[in-house]
């Protein structure tokens, strides 16, 4: 079958994307290898984004592919009730390993989403235990995306995300730090903002610290457009949430495995949180999975307390830790070390830093951002239309021949880790020319 009837795009309830209009210009993704999508046709889409954060390490790659077979005929599903197996206590441990400092036990999850909703319970289920029974509020921040689930939305600042839905009280939000005035076209971390991380000790005067449990933000956030922490401002977010008894919860769902150089932006950045939650990269996208990272004393805390009083950490999903992932995770693992791709990244980020500024000055462009291999080239909404600029970007992009993604008027771009500096300059003057000629 070649061309598809309108009607056959009905059944699905396509996430994110309105049934509709996509139904009016359907782009299907086929196929994939190594930087390139490819559509039903054969036409190869050169992925500027790498799917969606989560392709660190490029398209359908052999080791991975075949963990995945391999783990599907030798152990396809292990129920999470009482049991376990093997492959998931040897991913914890790798993570263990990988991610800073202490934090070296992992709770598994199906997603972003549930591994945000697991911290968010996790860091409560702790404060009970060091018998801290008031300290249930949550503060998150403005344009803060920590998935779709309750937790994530209340903790969450995207107002489209929680229009229409109740969220868990007693949260607060921090203010975003993205601002135009005052920092517009940094390379890399802005020197204006870290004053802003002061707000919280403005919300502890207010509460009073005994009330608050945990502080969680995206160290960098990707999904409101990508937000780079201003310099020092992660720093005073751990000193104040240190002082006071408070958890810091990194979201790393973007960030994690080499997006921003090093394994995690925590590593990069130096600022070491209690929890760390991450997703997408862990798997190089190909199969579904979510994780957090606990430092060990919030974990015995957790199961003394569970031990001592009889009631169970009771929390868990029927995929957590699920074989074919965690056969996924290992092989992904592998090629980010044999290839040293967090290495890679680091080494990349000047080069990409230099190719994305070069859009400064072209029609429309108000602001660029970058960090690791991450970059948002802000453009001018048009007055009448807010985001329909940057989605006829996207549109353009797509069937001329490059992926990239937008949010409002934001175009975001996160390559696979195994980019070459010819497939950057690619990627940028193509979008370069996209962009001049767009009204
Ligand atoms: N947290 C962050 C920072 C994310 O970027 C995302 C997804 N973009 C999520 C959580 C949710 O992950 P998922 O879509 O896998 O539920």
């Amino acid at each position: 079958m070649t061309a598809r009837a309108a009607n056959d795009l009905d059944p699905f309830w396509m996430p994110f994307t309105a049934n509709r209009s996509f139904k009016a210009h359907p782009r299907l993704l086929a196929s994939a290898r190594d930087m390139h999508y490819f559509t039903p046709d054969g036409r190869p889409i050169l992925d500027g984004t790498a799917g969606l954060w989560c392709v660190n390490a490029g398209h359908a790659r052999r080791p991975i592919v075949e963990a995945i077979q391999r783990q599907a005929e030798i152990l396809d599903y292990a129920p999470t009730f009482q049991l376990g197996h093997p492959l998931v206590f040897e991913l914890a441990a790798r993570l263990g390993m990988l991610f800073p400092a202490d934090i070296d036990h992992v709770f598994f999850a199906g997603s972003g989403s549930e591994g945000v909703d697991s911290a968010l319970k996790i860091a409560l289920a702790y404060q009970r235990a060091k018998g801290f029974e008031n300290r249930t509020r949550l503060i998150g921040r403005q344009k803060g995306y920590h998935g779709v689930g309750f937790g994530g939305i209340s903790v969450g600042g995207l107002e489209n995300n929680r229009r229409g839905f109740p969220t868990l009280p007693g949260v607060d939000h921090l203010s975003h730090t993205l601002n135009l005035k005052e920092a517009a076209f940094s390379r890399g971390q802005p020197t204006w903002g870290a004053h802003l991380a002061d707000e919280l000790d403005a919300l502890i005067a207010e509460h009073g610290a005994e009330t608050i449990a945990a502080v969680i933000v995206e160290p960098l956030s990707g999904s409101a457009g990508v937000i780079v922490p201003p310099v020092g401002y992660l720093e005073r977010l751990r000193e104040i949430t240190a002082r006071h008894g408070i958890l810091l919860i990194f979201d790393e769902v973007i960030t994690a495995f080499g997006r921003v150089g090093g394994a995690t932006a925590s590593e990069t950045l130096g600022v070491i949180p209690d929890l760390l939650i991450c997703a997408k990269g862990l798997t190089n996208g190909a199969v579904p999975m979510g994780a957090v990272g606990v430092r060990g004393a919030i974990y015995e805390a957790v199961v003394n307390q569970a031990a001592a009083s009889g009631i169970e950490f009771f929390h868990g999903y029927t995929y957590s830790g699920h074989p074919l992932a965690a056969a996924a995770g290992l092989a992904t693992l592998d090629v980010y070390e044999d290839e040293g791709l967090y290495q890679r990244a680091t080494e990349l980020a000047p080069y990409w830093e230099e190719a994305v500024h070069g859009l400064r000055g072209l029609p429309h462009v108000i602001d660029i951002r970058n960090l690791g291999m991450v970059a948002a080239i802000e453009l001018a909404a048009r007055p009448d239309a807010p985001g329909a600029r940057a989605m006829d970007v996207f549109h353009t992009a797509f069937d001329e021949g490059i992926l990239i993604r937008v949010t409002g008027d934001v175009i975001a771009l996160s390559p696979p880790l195994i980019i070459s500096r010819a497939q950057i300059d690619e990627l940028i003057d193509h979008l370069s020319q996209i962009i001049r000629r767009t009204r």
